[in-house]
């Protein structure tokens, strides 16, 4: 019932961390590093009487430094620094007659249906870790050198709207020897619960700003939140490359909004792109079965398991309704507007980090430490599966 339809990782059985984190925080020899994704910003608020939409960002920063997290940053950072590597790889894939469509790789519930249920399209992923993944391994394996430390003392704690996140962070592949990149993952709601149990009153703190270099992200990064944003981000990145010169158009307003299928058609540069946004994994099997029937053809497909995208994920504030979730996207739309910056490229810190941890995107630095492998996976249990000569690799 409504369990899958919220939690489609079934991650909802996973135990909260809100110990584990408050035991990091008090250990004196750990430098606790967090990050907080988009989606959670126009959402806590309503744990403490604040309309769905009402941004928070500013309290979010005060109450997680009242909390005593040593470092509070932005998943925005690495929200663009994945519109710029996956954008790269669009381009690549659209000039060197690559695997299309390019499908998004950001929502694990939607990574691990593929690997289950369609293997034979893991080459059509995008190779690019999610932002919460692309943001612990910066922090665990470049960010923790440039503060002296060593992996294991840096802790990792991201706040998600998200229950499936906790799930991606255990998967294999994103650990280093016995290190994973993110520690701990906590819920909106988790994260409201800790603030109550401390006794802060949210309402009452002054607004503060994320720390850097990690905390600062453009417009395009805040509406990864929402269903189609990851889609926006990477037209607003490439159509740069594809008109160049040409920066005035941001807005991609088909991909917005609440239906559970939406195609757009944009042509730039000389260069038409059919894209599709989806939410829901009932309607990703829809559109699925158009495109392998030959029915449909896109460029880009943008997948998010929950009704309207991370704003409506099974970590967020109850209730989780229709209404909430429109708030909450308006809120997100909103912020993007007040934004200075509304293109990846054009946040220089990303742009910094990339050029001074890997040499610049898209190369095989940033492969080896912000992108990944897809290997399928069994369904339910019983003897590992292979298809098209690929094998599953990941323990169950
Ligand atoms: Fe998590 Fe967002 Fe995917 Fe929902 S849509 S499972 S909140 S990543």
């Amino acid at each position: 019932g409504q369990c899958v339809a919220v939690c489609p990782t079934g991650a909802l059985t996973v135990k909260s961390e809100v110990d584990k984190v408050w035991e990091a925080i008090q250990d004196p020899g750990k430098v606790v590093v967090v990050q907080v994704a988009p989606a959670v910003r126009v959402a806590i608020g309503e744990e403490f009487g604040l309309l769905p939409g009402e941004k928070a960002t500013g309290q979010i920063v005060a109450a997680l430094r009242k909390l005593g997290f040593d470092r509070v940053f932005d998943t925005l950072f690495t929200a663009d620094m994945t519109t710029i590597e996956e954008g790269m790889e669009l381009l690549g894939r659209l000039q060197n007659g690559g695997k299309l469509p390019l499908f998004t790789s950001c929502c694990p519930a939607w990574v691990k249906y593929t690997e289950q249920f369609h293997a034979d399209l893991l080459d059509n992923l995008s190779t690019c870790r999610s932002p919460q993944q692309m943001f612990g391994s910066l922090v665990k394996k470049y960010y923790a050198r440039e503060i002296g430390k060593n992996p294991a003392e840096v802790v990792c704690v991201s706040v998600m709207p998200c229950t499936g996140k906790k799930f991606e962070a255990r998967r294999p592949e994103f650990t280093t020897g016995g290190v994973p990149d993110v520690d701990f993952v906590l819920t909106t709601v988790e994260l409201a619960q800790m603030i109550k149990e401390a006794g802060i009153v949210f309402n009452e703190l002054e607004p503060e700003v994320f720390d850097n270099p990690l905390g600062m992200g453009s417009g395009a990064a805040v509406i990864y939140g929402a269903s189609g944003g990851v889609m926006e981000s990477v037209v607003r990145f490439i159509s740069a490359h594809l008109s160049p010169g040409d920066v005035s158009r941001v807005d991609f307003y088909p991909v917005r909004g609440m239906l559970g299928i939406k195609e757009a058609e944009f042509t730039i540069g000389g260069q038409t792109l059919r894209l599709a946004v989806v939410n829901g994994l009932a309607n990703a099997e829809k559109l699925i079965n158009r495109i392998k029937s030959g029915e449909a053809f896109y460029h880009a497909v943008e997948v998010m398991a929950c009704p309207g995208g991370c704003l409506g994920g099974g970590g967020q504030p109850y209730p989780n309704s229709t209404a909430s979730r429109l708030g909450r996207m308006k809120g997100l739309y909103a912020l993007d507007r007040a934004e200075q910056l509304h293109r990846p490229q054009d946040n220089i810190f990303v742009t910094r980090a990339l050029e001074r941890w890997f040499g610049g995107p898209a190369n095989a630095n940033t492969h080896q430490a912000l992108h990944t492998r897809y290997y399928p996976r069994r369904r339910i249990s019983g003897k590992p599966v292979e298809v098209n000569g690929r094998r599953e690799e990941h323990p169950v």
